[in-house]
C-alpha cells in the first residue's frame, strides 16, 4: 500500500523540483509548459493502465493481464494472483462436485433433489431410470408432472416421510419402488428411489407358498382329526396306551389346524388384494362379545373386567377386529396366573385417539423381548406358549390389523407384575 504512495509523490516532488529548477534557469512560461508537458504525459500512462485493465476486466476468462509498470505493476499483479487463486478454486470445486457426482451416480439407489417447491433440481442416472426422468431437460419441471402417479402425488402432499412409499409400476411395467422423501437444507427434499421388484416377487412368492401349503393341509388335517376323535371316543376303546396316543394325537391335530387357521389369516391380511371391509362398527356393543369369549377361556378363573369409557363408533372392519381383540384377552388370560385381574378397557385419549387395551396381572415380559412380540413366531417362553395352545403367531396377527386400520399396537409390561396391549386408532377413525 505503501509503494502505491511513495511512487506517486516521488514523481510530484522531482516534477516540482524541475520546475523550480527551469523557473529558475529560464523563465515561469517554460516551466509552466515542462510542467503540463510531463503532467499530459503521466496522465496518459494511467488512463492507457485504466484502459487495459478494462479491457482485460470485459473477459477475464480469455484474455491475459499484461505486465503493468509503475504503480500499476502491482496493482496489476495482485489483480493476477487473486484471478489466479480464484482459478485454483474453482477447480478444485469442479473436481470436488464431479467427485460428488459419480458418487451419487455409483449409489445403488435413484437420487432426486428437489427444491422447496418440488421442482427438480438435480437427479441421478438411476433416478432417471427408474422414474422416466431426463437429468437435463427436466431440470426445473414440477416432480409430479412427471411422476404422476395418485399415490406419489399424495405422498409428496401429505409430507409424512417417515415411511417410504411403494410404487408399483412407476413407467407403466413391472417395475416396483420404494421412495423415500429425506428433507434437508430447511426446505429442500432428496427423493430417494430403490428398485424392490425382485424383493417383492420373492416375497410374493413366499407368501403364496405359505397360504397354498396351508390351505392344502387344512383338510387332510381336519379328516385326521375326525377320525381320531371318532377313535378316542369309541366306547370299546380299553387300551389305555390307546386312549392316550389318541388324545395326545388329538391335542396335535388340533393344534396344527390353529397354526393353519392362523396361518391363512395372516396370509389374508397380507394379500394386497383383499381391501379392508370398512363399516361403521358400534365398538361397546362389540366388546361385551370378546369379553364372554374371554370369560369362557378363563373357566372362571380369573377376574375379567370390562370398562367401556366412550360411546365412540369406530370405521373399520369388524371381522378383523374382533380378531385383534381377541387374541389380546386371549393371550392375557393365557399368560396370567388363576386369579389374576384382566381389564378391558375402550376409551378416548386426551388428543381424541381411540384406543381398546387390554391390562392383566399376569407374568410379564422383559425389556429386550418386547420389540420382538410381533414377529411370526417370536415366543418368550417357547413351552409355556404350546402349553397354553399358542401358535406364535397372534400378535403378528394383531399388528397387520393394527396396520391396515393406521393403528398402533403399544405395548408396555414389567416382569413379574404384568402387561399393557392396546391398540390406538387415529382420530379420522372416529365416527
Ligand atoms: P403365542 O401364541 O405364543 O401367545 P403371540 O404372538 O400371541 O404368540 O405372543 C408372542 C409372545 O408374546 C408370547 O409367546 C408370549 O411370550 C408373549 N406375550 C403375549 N402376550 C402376553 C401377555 N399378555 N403377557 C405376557 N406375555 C405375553
Amino acid at each position: 500500500m505503501f509503494e502505491l504512495w511513495r511512487r506517486p509523490l516521488i514523481f510530484l516532488l522531482m516534477l516540482l523540483s524541475l520546475t523550480l529548477l527551469v523557473w529558475a534557469a529560464a523563465n515561469s512560461l517554460v516551466a509552466a509548459i515542462i510542467f503540463g508537458v510531463l503532467l499530459f504525459i503521466r496522465w496518459a500512462f494511467h488512463v492507457r493502465h485504466l484502459v487495459v485493465l478494462n479491457y482485460w476486466l470485459q473477459d477475464p476468462e480469455k484474455r491475459e493481464l499484461p505486465d503493468g509498470s509503475g504503480p500499476w505493476e502491482e496493482v496489476y499483479a495482485r489483480i493476477y494472483k487473486m484471478v489466479r487463486e480464484h482459478r485454483k478454486e474453482r477447480t478444485k470445486r469442479a473436481a470436488a462436485l464431479h467427485d460428488m457426482e459419480q458418487a451419487t451416480s455409483a449409489l445403488p439407489e435413484g437420487v432426486v433433489s428437489l427444491d422447496k417447491a418440488d421442482h427438480i433440481e438435480w437427479c441421478n442416472l438411476l433416478a432417471e431410470r427408474h422414474l422416466g426422468l431426463d437429468g437435463v431437460r427436466d431440470v426445473g419441471q414440477q416432480i409430479t408432472y412427471l411422476a404422476r402417479q395418485p399415490e406419489f402425488v399424495e405422498y409428496l402432499a401429505a409430507k409424512k416421510f417417515a415411511d417410504p412409499l411403494i410404487l408399483r409400476g412407476p413407467r407403466q411395467d413391472d417395475l416396483v419402488l420404494s421412495c423415500k422423501l429425506v428433507s434437508y437444507g430447511g426446505s429442500k427434499k432428496l427423493l430417494i428411489t430403490r428398485d424392490i421388484t425382485s424383493f417383492e416377487r420373492v416375497e410374493t412368492m413366499r407368501r403364496d407358498f405359505v397360504a397354498n401349503v396351508s390351505h392344502e393341509l387344512r383338510t387332510p388335517l381336519t379328516v385326521v382329526n375326525g377320525f381320531v376323535e371318532t377313535l378316542h371316543d369309541m366306547p370299546n376303546l380299553e387300551n389305555d396306551m390307546a386312549r392316550r396316543a389318541l388324545s395326545l394325537m388329538s391335542e396335535q391335530t388340533q393344534r396344527m389346524e390353529s397354526l393353519v387357521g392362523d396361518l391363512l389369516t395372516l396370509s389374508k391380511l397380507e394379500d394386497k388384494l383383499n381391501v379392508l371391509q370398512e363399516e361403521v362398527l358400534d365398538v361397546p356393543t362389540l366388546l361385551p362379545r370378546c369379553y364372554q369369549d374371554g370369560l369362557s377361556l378363563s373357566g372362571g378363573q380369573h377376574e375379567i373386567k370390562l370398562d367401556v369409557l366412550s360411546d365412540c363408533k369406530l370405521l373399520g372392519c369388524a371381522e378383523e377386529l374382533r380378531s385383534a381383540f381377541s387374541n389380546l384377552v386371549s393371550n392375557a388370560i393365557r399368560y396370567t396366573p388363576p386369579g389374576g385381574e384382566i381389564v378391558l378397557t375402550w376409551q378416548l385419549l386426551e388428543n381424541g385417539q381411540p384406543v381398546f387395551s387390554v391390562k392383566d396381572a399376569g407374568i410379564g415380559i422383559a425389556p429386550q423381548h418386547l420389540s420382538r412380540l410381533t414377529e411370526r413366531f417370536y415366543r418368550v417362553d417357547s413351552s409355556r406358549s404350546r402349553a397354553t395352545g399358542g401358535t406364535g403367531l397372534g400378535l403378528a396377527i394383531v399388528k397387520h390389523i393394527a396396520n391396515r386400520h393406521q393403528a398402533r399396537l403399544g405395548i408396555s409390561s414389567e416382569e413379574g407384575k404384568g402387561s399393557t396391549f392396546s391398540i390406538e386408532f387415529p382420530v379420522s377413525r372416529r365416527r
